[in-house]
């Protein structure tokens, strides 16, 4: 009965969202001023991006991590040390902090599922620039098991895709992985214990995605524990190869390393 209750609140959230929205104008969702866009200039202006040399496999940034990405192998010291990853190589479009965080709070907690496509439009250009940006991707979000979805009313990596679908005309495909375990907000447990967290979580459907090269979106990446259990079942599902791209990317995990370390 408790999740037909969290469903029951989740469509009455969307549908007193729909009236508010007919009541009042558009206006920035994450500093509340008026205007055309659910998410304004002013506010994607100050999400900040990473700032220097990232990790070419994780996409961990130098300047966040000291003297985390050696110059020589352009590996930070997690994969240099041997992490191995199901993907080939992951980046996060922001950085997770001030505004970007809001926003993704605004987006997952409070439920305003308007900021989905400003904050996919957002990812635009850190796709474009992105090391793996010439592949002919088909899109797949990271799913959200069955309980978290009805909880939620959405998927807010489903959303991020679509819109990018739409913008770039890469074909998503929704069908080909599957979260079958609940997991533990990963917020809640420190590196390692995510890896065993979300180990065996997805399932993939096999040959779903024969030969095809994936980019498994998400709102955010840290230590890319639940990346990197999805693209297992994507491979499993017959994927050539992953890529990643995230909305945002936390600080990730590395030893002494002090950054926040959100919900992925
Ligand atoms: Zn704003
Ligand atoms: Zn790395």
């Amino acid at each position: 009965m408790a999740t037909a209750a969290a469903a029951l609140v989740a469509t009455a959230r969307l549908l007193l969202d729909g009236a508010i929205d007919l009541l009042y104008p558009p206006r920035c969702l994450v500093c509340g001023d008026f205007g055309p866009l659910y998410l304004c200039a002013a506010c994607v202006s100050e999400f900040e991006t990473a700032p220097g040399p990232a990790c070419r496999r994780c996409g961990a940034e130098a300047e966040r991590l000291p003297g985390a990405v050696e110059r020589r192998t352009n590996l930070c010291r997690r994969c240099a040390g041997g992490q191995a990853f199901a993907f080939i190589a992951a980046r996060g479009a922001f950085a997770y902090s001030g505004l970007v965080q809001t926003a993704i709070h605004r987006l997952k907690y409070d439920r305003r599922r308007r900021l989905a496509e400003p904050l996919a439009m957002a990812m635009l250009p850190a796709l474009a620039r992105a090391p793996f940006a010439d592949r002919s991707f088909v899109l797949v979000p990271v799913p959200l098991h069955p309980s978290k979805l009805r909880q939620r009313g959405f998927n807010q990596a489903e959303l991020l895709a679509s819109t990018l679908a739409e913008q770039t005309g890469l074909p998503l495909i929704l069908d080909a992985v599957r979260r079958v375990r609940a997991t533990e907000p990963q917020a809640r447990l420190k590196g390692r214990h995510r890896f065993a967290n979300v180990e065996d979580a997805f399932e993939g459907v096999p040959g779903a995605l024969a030969g095809l090269e994936v980019l498994l979106i998400d709102d955010v990446v840290t230590t890319l524990a639940t990346a990197n259990a999805c693209s297992v079942a994507l491979l499993r599902a017959g994927a050539q190869s992953i890529h990643v791209l995230a909305l945002a990317r936390g600080g990730g995990a590395l030893p002494g390393d002090a950054a926040a370390r959100p919900q992925e």
